[in-house]
């Protein structure tokens, strides 16, 4: 029999581990001819995530723990999931119920019709601020116009993949994953599923601004050299930009025209003017370079503390 894996990473989610198993149980029991495993991954919760989840996967042999020793973030605690399924259809979503369970079985179906990844793909964002719908949008509109890559927009990690796409993505050696990219580039048969974003079902939002920033330049720059010609472009700017000063400054010493004390004002500009160019060009170096130094450093994007109901 073919089996489905859920993957759901939890950060303080005590307020909606319940009902997120439940409803997920239950529309993974309405699924017929199919074998079941819910991950629940905890990203080091210091809450009551890590109880209750305990305390359901010794009811329920077919829930399984991986808890991290901290919190090492969303990407990881799902990059954590994949490594441990075992089904032939993986199915990414978050604890919230921001992606309704409910969907899977229509999924599923498009699965069995032979595509490979079945991508959520917003068609409304119920109950979330302006400030999140608009952030959103200029990241993703920022995304594909720098990434190399066509990343759909409004899609997140909710999706279904195929067993030998999550092996491709398993293999990756790197380290900071941005797994929906990844699933992008990988290729494979790739098909949309249109669906209604609800409302978080309790608890408030764990993406706050700092890590909306850290997802979307781990994005940018694992997807895309641009920002590197963007530096060879502000160099070529500020040479021409210097050109034209020098001809003015020869053709006013010519002909006697700058009568300014000794030409401070355009010392100034120049100066400040290429200090800026250079630190914004040595700025987009570095987040490439430490990229760099982060893979070189060879250390594990989590540490697991714990598992539950899963054999080494
Ligand atoms: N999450 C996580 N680690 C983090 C932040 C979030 O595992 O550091 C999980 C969170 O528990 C949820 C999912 O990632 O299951 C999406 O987070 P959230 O719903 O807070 O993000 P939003 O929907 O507001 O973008
Ligand atoms: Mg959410």
């Amino acid at each position: 029999m073919k089996k489905i894996s859920v993957v759901i990473p939890m950060y303080y989610e005590e307020k909606v581990a319940d009902e997120c198993y439940n409803r997920v149980k239950k529309c993974l029991q309405e699924i017929k001819n199919y074998e079941h495993e819910i991950i629940f991954v905890n990203d080091g919760s210091k809450d009551k995530t890590l109880e209750i989840l305990e305390g359901i996967a010794n009811k329920d042999k077919s829930v399984k723990v991986i808890s991290f020793s901290r919190n090492f973030g969303h990407q990881a605690a799902v990059t954590a999931g994949l490594k441990y399924v075992t089904g032939d259809a993986i199915i990414i979503m978050d604890a919230d119920m921001q992606d309704p369970p409910e969907l899977i079985a229509d999924m599923l179906k498009l699965w069995e019709d032979g595509n490979e990844v079945i991508y959520g793909k917003r068609k409304s964002r119920e109950g979330e601020s302006i400030f999140k719908l608009l952030t959103a949008k200029m990241f993703y509109k920022t995304l594909n116009a720098l990434s190399d890559v066509e990343i759909p927009k409004d899609t997140g990690d909710f999706r279904l993949v195929d067993r030998k796409v999550v092996d491709t993505v398993n293999a990756m050696p790197e380290h900071n994953k941005f797994l929906r990219g990844l699933f992008s580039w990988v290729g494979y048969k790739q098909t949309p599923f249109e669906y209604e974003r609800k409302e978080r079902v309790a608890g408030e939002t764990k993406y706050p601004l700092k890590k909306m920033l850290k997802l979307a330049s781990d994005g940018i720059i694992s997807f895309s050299r641009k920002p590197l010609k963007l530096v060879g472009i502000l160099g070529f700017i500020s040479i021409f930009i210097s050109i034209i000063i020098l001809i003015y400054t020869l053709i006013s010493y010519a002909f006697k025209l700058n009568h300014l004390s000794a030409g401070w004002t355009s010392i100034m500009v120049t100066v400040t003017f290429f200090a800026g160019v250079q630190l914004l060009s040595i700025w987009i170096l570095s987040e490439y370079i430490g990229r760099i130094y982060d893979e070189t450093k060879q250390r594990p994007q989590y540490i697991v503390e714990k598992t539950i109901n899963i054999e080494k």
